[in-house]
């Protein structure tokens, strides 16, 4: 196990509360609806399970609250073999996500909350513990300044980073430059990086563009270049890019080629888009090398 790269991702952890109904209620409006769950989330703590189902050495930094979902969300990281050694809990409330979803529609409010005080001074506390990594994962979960200071860190020192840009955050160029590998979606993209689009520079080299069940874009010697989606019947598609994303991590710690790396997560990606939930559906290692086959 010890030998084993260490992939640290530093991002969020949140509890999804989804409640299901037939109907939205208008303003003013109270109304039954069917049923109320909660199911451990966040992009970081996704991304983090993702790897660690697929046979990853995998911890976590990040904050919880000081609460009864605090204590929840680090136990369910433990559970899938995540180090929550770098996990704290803080006074200000767990990050949580509100999710209202029915047939033909879905509301969704995050607070942030303890995932706010994921600080540049609070990763410098475990300064060590990311020099010691073989790879970083980052997302915008958490504080922007947090972010370019775990970038400027892993720059300094050489160690690759996947940044997944999501949801979309402005940067200066200065600073995604210093990112390994950028994973936006579509959409992001076009937030972000459509200006460098036709572009054969450092940082268009670096992206890899995730399109659902178009599979994912990249860059080679000047040219676009496709790496098709696995054609299977998807159920639900929440989670995808972090189950994309923490695999895409696990094949490039274990050093495979980054072509072999794109088909590996698009496989883990394809096995979670059929079933139910983020980290419900993501596969393990043994079910993706079957499917793979
Ligand atoms: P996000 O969930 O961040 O919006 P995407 O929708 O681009 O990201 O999905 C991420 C990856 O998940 C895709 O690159 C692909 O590998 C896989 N994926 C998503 N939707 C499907 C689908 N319908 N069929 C097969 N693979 C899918």
């Amino acid at each position: 196990m010890e030998n084993k790269p260490l992939i640290t991702v530093i991002g969020s952890i949140n509890m999804d509360m989804v409640t299901m109904t037939d109907k939205v209620p208008v303003q003013g409006e109270t109304l039954l609806g069917e049923s109320f769950k909660t199911y451990p989330g966040g992009k970081g703590a996704n991304q983090a399970v993702a790897a660690a189902r697929l046979g990853g050495r995998v911890q976590m930094i990040g904050k919880v609250g000081n609460d009864a979902f605090g204590d929840e969300l680090r136990n369910n990281l433990n559970k899938e073999g995540v180090s929550v050694d770098c996990v704290e809990a803080s006074n200000v409330g767990s990050g949580v996500a509100t999710i209202i979803l029915s047939d033909n529609d879905n509301r969704i409010i995050v607070i942030p909350g303890a995932n706010n005080e994921v600080t540049p001074e609070f990763v410098k506390k475990y300064e060590q513990n990311i020099l010691a990594s073989s790879l970083v994962v980052l997302q915008f979960e958490i504080p922007v300044e947090t972010v370019k200071f775990c970038l400027q860190l892993c720059h300094e020192h050489q160690i690759p980073v996947i940044l997944n840009p999501a949801p979309a955050r402005k940067m200066e160029e200065g600073d995604w430059i210093k990112a390994t590998y950028i994973t936006p979606n579509e959409t992001e993209e076009e937030d972000l990086f459509s200006h460098l689009r036709e572009k054969d520079d450092v940082l268009s080299n670096k992206l890899i563009v995730t399109m659902g069940d178009k599979g994912v874009n990249y860059i080679k010697d000047g040219e676009v270049r496709n790496v098709p989606a696995y054609k299977v019947n998807p159920l639900d598609t929440t989670g995808a890019g972090d189950t994309f994303n923490g695999a895409l991590a696990v094949a490039l710690g274990e050093k495979m080629e980054l072509r072999a790396g794109l088909e590996f997560a698009n496989g883990a990606a394809a096995l979670s888009v059929q079933r139910f939930g983020a980290q419900g559906g993501m596969p393990t290692r043994e079910e993706l090398e079957l499917f793979l086959k």
